[in-house]
């Protein structure tokens, strides 16, 4: 298989990513559109309690011509870490991106400026920036490693998924914890 064109382009400076993809078939022939399939990897991709870093990523697209450019669409999924939000765990779950629908502007053609594009460059688009992108608002802010997970003992951190722990013979509430240092205080200063 491969490509029919045999592109020469100038040098890049910047390392190809494997998760470019030629449009030279299609540039300029609005209602043209091919179906193709990108994988890689992407690293750094980040929030506080998840993250893709090296991880590989899957895109089923289709790129369409139109007339300012290659409208981009289909799926994504890729694989990330995330931080249970209670109890810290790492672990590992899928993020599929169902509907990804972006514009790559063709030289010459220019959005308002309150609009962002992507740009193709010479005659293949670069999906990196995209699924960065698309990624990072994509990851959950709020993960959890089961609906149920029952989290970490306040006071010495057991993870009560493992087990339980010895503190809890009190009430294990934060609150009553906070109550009882005031109780503390209160009984030191009355002597
Ligand atoms: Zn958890
Ligand atoms: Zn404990």
């Amino acid at each position: 298989m491969g490509s029919p064109f045999n592109i020469a382009l100038s040098d890049w400076t910047a390392p190809v990513s494997q998760l470019t993809h030629s449009v030279a078939e299609i540039l300029g022939r609005p209602g043209e559109y091919r179906d193709f399939t990108v994988r890689g990897t992407l690293a750094g991709v980040r929030t506080p309690l998840a993250r893709v870093d090296g991880a590989p990523v899957t895109a089923d697209l289709r790129a369409e011509s139109v007339v300012e450019g290659i409208l981009v669409t289909g799926a994504v999924d890729a694989m990330a870490v995330l931080e249970c939000a209670r109890c810290l765990t790492d672990f590992e779950t899928a993020v599929p991106l169902e509907r990804v629908c972006e514009l790559f502007l063709a030289p010459g053609h220019e959005l308002p400026a309150a609009e962002d594009a992507y740009e193709i460059s010479g005659l293949e688009i670069d999906l990196e920036p995209l699924l960065r992108d698309e990624l990072v608002l994509a990851l959950p802010l709020n993960p959890l490693c089961a609906t149920d997970c029952r989290g970490l003992c306040p006071q010495c951190g057991q993870n009560f998924n493992e087990g339980s722990c010895d503190c809890t013979e009190d009430d294990s509430d934060p609150r009553w914890a906070a109550l009882a240092v005031i109780r503390e205080q209160l009984e030191k200063t009355q002597g």
